[in-house]
């Protein structure tokens, strides 16, 4: 699938749910409303648009959210798509997740070929963790890592770089990162969706956390490409390496290769950009996926080149009304 960009579109990202046992403050309000579950597609429906995807060229898929691991019945759908690593046409599964049911799944998702992991973690100090979270227990999710460890899961940690918050503790998880023989990689909050807070009191460029981690630590950018938006660099401290995602302050379109779909069957081409395709019409019409490989073609034939994220005025809108969960991050 080549975009009018000329990107070569191989990585889709499917939000299996837009629900979470969490209520991070950055990526949702209290109150949230959810999507209807008669809107939402059926693990086979999920299935068979995914597959659609894999023929037409995709080849790593990350299952993400909401949080992936709480849709019921999940590993039917793990198990599943992994038959698509058998036959070499899918050359990697994965997912992100809040770690809090990894103690449950670690090894069901090794036994079905996912070989590395993301988990979401801001802070190790639990207090912080239930504030910034709501409702999630840090030592649940520290546990679930551990398991995912054990099972021989690689893991990055993924960390939202959040301002007075874990600001003055990014170095030490740096190091602790380091201790555990874990990557990560370190995010900007993104203006998406009403969190019923101010977003500008939130937002610590990076440019800031990495001129701070220069100082106690030794980083050099290497030329790690994993297809996704992160610059790396390699710390000499711990030898582990360390991302940086910046959609504020350094934007990373020019590379694009990926595609965002939503459990309702609704194909996002970028995630800063309101455009949007339904699948799900064409995938309930028939059962033959000539009506789906067409929509799907059609979609990639929009891409737009790149996102326009700001956040810079108190009081401003969202620059999306969608939440960061309904299109998975
Ligand atoms: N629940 C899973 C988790 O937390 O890892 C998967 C979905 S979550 C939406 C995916 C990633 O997006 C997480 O690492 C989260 O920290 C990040 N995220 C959520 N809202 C964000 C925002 N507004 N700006 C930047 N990153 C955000
Ligand atoms: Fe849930 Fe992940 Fe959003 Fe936190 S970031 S509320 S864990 S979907």
């Amino acid at each position: 699938m080549i975009d009018p960009f000329g990107r070569n579109v191989s990585y889709l990202r499917v939000s299996v749910t837009d629900r979470c046992d969490f209520r991070c403050v950055y990526c949702m309000s209290e109150n949230m409303t959810f999507l209807p579950k008669a809107d939402v597609l059926s693990l086979e429906e999920l299935d068979r648009l995914c597959s659609a995807f894999i023929d037409k060229g995709v080849q790593k898929l990350r299952l993400t959210g909401g949080e992936p691991l709480v849709r019921r019945n999940i590993m039917s759908l793990v198990k599943n798509l992994s038959r698509h690593l058998k036959t070499g046409a899918l050359k990697e599964l994965t997912l992100t997740t809040n770690g809090s049911q990894l103690t449950k799944y670690a090894t069901k998702l090794v036994d079905y070929g996912i070989k590395r992991i993301n988990v979401s973690v801001d802070t190790l100090d639990a207090d912080k963790f239930r504030e910034i979270t709501r409702w999630g227990e840090l030592e649940k999710v520290l546990a679930g890592i551990r398991a995912a460890r054990d099972a021989g899961l690689a893991i990055k940690i993924n960390t939202v770089a959040l301002k007075d918050v874990n600001e003055g503790e990014i170095e030490s998880m740096v190091r602790w990162c380091g201790e555990e023989g874990l990557d990560m990689t370190l995010i900007e909050t993104m203006p998406l969706g009403d969190i019923g807070g101010e977003r500008a009191d939130q937002y610590l460029p990076l440019s800031k956390v990495r001129a701070r981690l220069n100082e106690a630590l030794t980083l050099s950018d290497i030329d790690h490409k994993t297809g996704g938006p992160a610059r790396y660099t390699a710390v000499k401290e711990t030898g582990r390496m360390l991302g940086f995602i910046t959609p504020l302050t350094h934007n990373f379109c020019e590379g694009c290769n990926r595609v965002r779909l939503t459990c309702t069957g609704t194909l996002y081409m970028c995630l800063g950009q309101d455009d949007a395709a339904d699948l799900r019409t064409p995938l309930r019409a028939s059962e033959s996926d000539d009506g789906l490989h067409t929509a799907i073609d059609e979609a990639i034939g929009r891409k737009p080149k790149g996102h326009d994220f700001v956040i810079d005025r108190k009081g401003a809108a969202p620059a999306l009304e969608r939440h960061m969960s309904v299109t998975g991050g």
